[in-house]
């Protein structure tokens, strides 16, 4: 077999056979295929496509690129949450303790943020002394003690995704179906989980930012885990707008905080309801949707999502006492009021745009080794629908570098648009998929 071959085989539209598709990983991955023919490869994918099968093949190559996590000694099912990225996306930090507070185990790797998207993993280290570079050993003992652990993901854990990620990157073939399904789906697989709820965010901050995109790749990833033995069931969210009001590390781990104390943003919590319903449901605790809700619901109720996250924090060594006294946070040292300059409804406020204007000033990485500020970021005190006068606060800007508030605040502006009408406001779950098909709630 040689790599020009199947390239070209790839380029004119055929399909590759498994043993082509494993020859090219491993080739890849071995230092034996070189990037400029990966390039090429990724590429000739990006046009002519792949279908299940080869999608699938591309998947479980990349799963035996490393090693799988063994999570059989936890007992119950473990059921993992991924979502395909946001701004301001709080989502875990509060859904992982309240699903854990339920009782389904939730032994969960998250990544770090970049470009315009923040990361779990970044936020939980606002926290001081929170680990999240710790053994194997360790993470599945914490969840064997407590239900629930967050960590970072281990080196071995799909390394072709890590360096295929790299290289799509800078050849512009991020946006491929197959390859965004083959990147999570491997990496969900190898982190040993038994099934999976995908949260597929759609609209201006998301990856796909077409509602008919999302479905397509939120089918074709549960057809994947199907195939592959989990059961896969995908939530489309609306990603037009941030989620919740916060965006940054610190300002979300306290509004994450807020919400496992039943006084955080409405649109926030009614995600991690939907989201953790799910999760319930395929781990087995709950029969249907409705009844998961009401167990999460009670759960934050009687304060036990909340324990459950104070829990998860001194087994990962971090400060308790920040849970109780949000103030503990790294702050930024100024705060800057955005003020709108005419009367009317906020029409959109642009995600992308937002977690740009985060970015600008420190809160993510421009570039992968970027070093982030844990304490910037942006409070919005407006949503898409709230009315609004002249000279209104519409967020408040956290920063630490003046010369960088400028950009942030020039970016941050241009996200708002404000009209005379009261806009109709998209729902925050457009649509759901599992097995069956799809379950459309957009009209
Ligand atoms: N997230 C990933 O991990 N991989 C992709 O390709 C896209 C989003
Ligand atoms: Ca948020």
């Amino acid at each position: 077999m040689r790599a020009i071959d199947l390239i070209i085989k790839k380029r004119n539209g055929d399909i590759l056979k498994r043993d082509e598709i494993k020859y090219f990983i491993k080739g890849y991955v071995g230092g034996k295929i070189p990037d400029y023919q990966m390039s090429a490869m990724l590429m000739a994918i990006y046009f002519k496509g792949m279908n299940i099968k080869e999608t699938k093949y591309l998947t479980m190559e990349m799963v035996n690129s490393g090693s799988i996590v063994d999570l059989s000694s936890i007992p119950g099912i473990k059921v993992d949450k991924h979502s395909t990225g946001g701004v301001g996306d709080t989502t875990t930090l509060a859904l992982a303790p309240m699903v854990a507070a339920a009782g389904v185990p939730v032994a969960k790797m998250s990544g770090r943020g970049l470009g315009h998207t923040g990361g779990t993993i970044d936020k939980l280290e606002a926290i001081e002394g929170f680990k999240t570079e710790i053994s194997l050993d360790k993470f599945i003992k914490i969840v064997k003690k407590i239900g629930v652990s967050v960590i970072s993901p281990t080196s071995n854990l799909a390394p072709a995704d890590k360096k295929l990620y790299a290289l799509r990157d800078v050849t512009g073939t991020i946006d491929s179906i197959p390859l965004i399904v083959s990147s999570i789906m491997s990496k969900k697989i190898a982190a040993g989980t038994d099934k999976i709820v995908l949260d597929v965010t759609t609209g201006s901050g998301a990856f796909m930012k077409d509602y008919k995109d999302s479905i397509k790749l939120a089918k074709i990833m549960v057809e994947i885990g199907v195939e592959l033995g989990k059961e896969t069931i995908a939530v489309i969210s609306n990603m037009e707008e941030p989620l919740g009001f916060a965006i940054g590390n610190s300002l979300e781990v306290k509004e994450a905080i807020d919400t496992l104390k039943e006084k955080g943003p409405e649109d926030l919590r009614n995600l991690c309801l939907i989201l953790g319903a799910y999760m319930l449901k395929l781990g087995g605790i709950a029969k249907t949707i409705q009844e998961g809700e009401i167990r999460l619901i009670d759960v934050l109720r009687k304060g036990l999502a909340f324990k459950k996250f104070k829990e998860m924090v001194v087994e990962h060594g971090g400060n308790v006492k920040v849970a109780e006294n949000t103030e503990l946070l790294p702050s930024a040292k100024y705060c800057f009021k955005l003020k709108g300059k005419k009367s009317g409804y906020i029409q959109k406020i642009d995600s992308r745009l937002v977690g740009k204007s985060a970015m600008l000033l420190g809160a993510g990485r421009e570039e992968k080794e970027s070093r982030i500020d844990l304490s910037v970021g942006i409070v919005l005190k407006k949503k898409v629908g709230s009315k609004t006068t002249s000279n209104e606060v519409l967020a408040e800007v956290y920063y630490n570098n003046p010369e960088k508030l400028e950009d942030a605040k020039r970016v941050l502006f241009s996200s708002f648009k404000i009209g005379r009408e009261k806009p109709e406001k998209l729902p925050l779950i457009l649509a759901t998929v599992d097995k069956e098909g799809i379950k459309e709630f957009t009209d």
